[in-house]
């Protein structure tokens, strides 16, 4: 499935196999996650994408072949492919072990063609081995929800009571591990959105209901899922002092100016940009021990465009999951 240009549907194309390059494997794709970050990227709200582009940065795949110079992995081995797709391993922040931040990064789905296909190449350094216990389409999550909301969780520190705004892919993983350390959750959802909140209990959360309920107060932390600019204040008015707000995702509507008072006492606002190996290595490590357990609502490949929409108007209840060709078993 392809994007041709921004702004417009994804057209199914039949394109040649790709060509493991040097470094890389070829992938037989059985699973992608859909990622918010998908629909900025297709809606153009992120500059400069490679086009026509191959979205998609959640791959499950199975190697069938290797480019020159690959070898981390045989042949019918399983791998996940996550958004960070290249670095230069020279600049700066690379070299302070902040790959995350490297300045010619390349993303799967962004600068690289994506796994909403049959096949797809990738840098053998940046895959991730899946931990045994996981189906491949319930794996396809952990690799950007699961890992961008650890890492947003990890930022947060370590306060007890957390606040969740928005209750999609990412909030219901972290959700899990966040109770399996012992925090208490508030999940945070648009008014009147029950399913999302009644989710959130089900997982663990000790309170779920409408953004701005005064029931959801003197938070020490609180992650921002949802792309929504107005939530920033809105968040540090729930905040205890010392607190830290993480938005989590890529891009976010603009933040309305709000005044000092609700940042005073110490509380810091961050964001948290793409991931680096090692909080994929820990993440994947850390999963099964939760263990977090993926709700998933299932699209074939040829209906991504269904999924990017049920998207985008909050009609997916945890992480929605293209399935590739056959259907997959663990
Ligand atoms: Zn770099
Ligand atoms: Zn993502």
């Amino acid at each position: 499935m392809v994007l041709e240009a921004a702004g417009q549907p994804l057209r199914e194309r039949e394109l040649p196999d790709p060509e493991p390059g040097e470094g890389q494997v070829l992938l037989e794709v059985s699973a992608c996650g859909v990622c918010r970050t998908d629909l900025h990227v297709a809606d153009g709200e992120l500059p400069d994408p490679k086009l026509p582009l191959v979205l998609g940065h959640q791959i499950i795949g199975r190697v069938i072949g290797s480019g020159p110079a690959a070898g981390r992995f045989a042949e019918g081995d399983r791998v996940g492919v996550p958004w960070l797709g290249w670095t230069d391993g020279t600049c700066r922040y690379c070299r302070s072990g902040r790959e995350n931040l490297c300045e010619r990064a390349q993303f799967t789905g962004y600068q690289l063609d994506g796994g909403y296909a049959e096949r797809a190449v990738a840098d053998e350094r940046y895959c991730f081995p899946i931990p045994a216990g996981y189906p491949d389409l319930q794996a396809a999550p952990l690799l950007c929800a699961g890992l961008i909301g650890f890492r947003s969780l990890r930022l947060a520190g370590d306060g007890e009571r957390l606040g969740l705004y928005g209750f999609g892919a990412s909030a219901h993983i972290i959700c899990q591990v966040a109770v399996s350390q012992g925090r208490r959750v508030f999940a945070l959802t648009r008014e009147g959105d029950t399913e999302a909140q009644a989710l959130a209990r089900e997982l663990g959360a000790e309170w779920a209901g409408a953004v701005g309920d005064p029931e959801a107060s003197d938070l020490d932390a609180a992650i921002i899922f949802a792309p929504v600019g107005e939530l920033v204040p809105e968040a540090l008015r729930a905040t205890a002092p010392g607190a830290t707000v993480v938005c989590a995702g890529i891009h976010m509507s603009d933040i309305p100016s709000f005044p000092y008072e609700l940042l005073w006492r110490e509380r810091t606002v961050r964001s948290v940009a793409n991931l680096t190996r090692r909080d994929g290595e820990e993440f994947m490590a850390l999963a099964p021990t939760v263990p977090v357990d993926t709700q998933i609502q299932l699209y074939p490949l040829s209906a991504a465009d269904l999924a990017l929409n049920d998207l985008r108007h909050g009609r997916v209840r945890g992480a929605a999951v293209l399935s590739v060709g056959e259907p997959a078993s663990g």
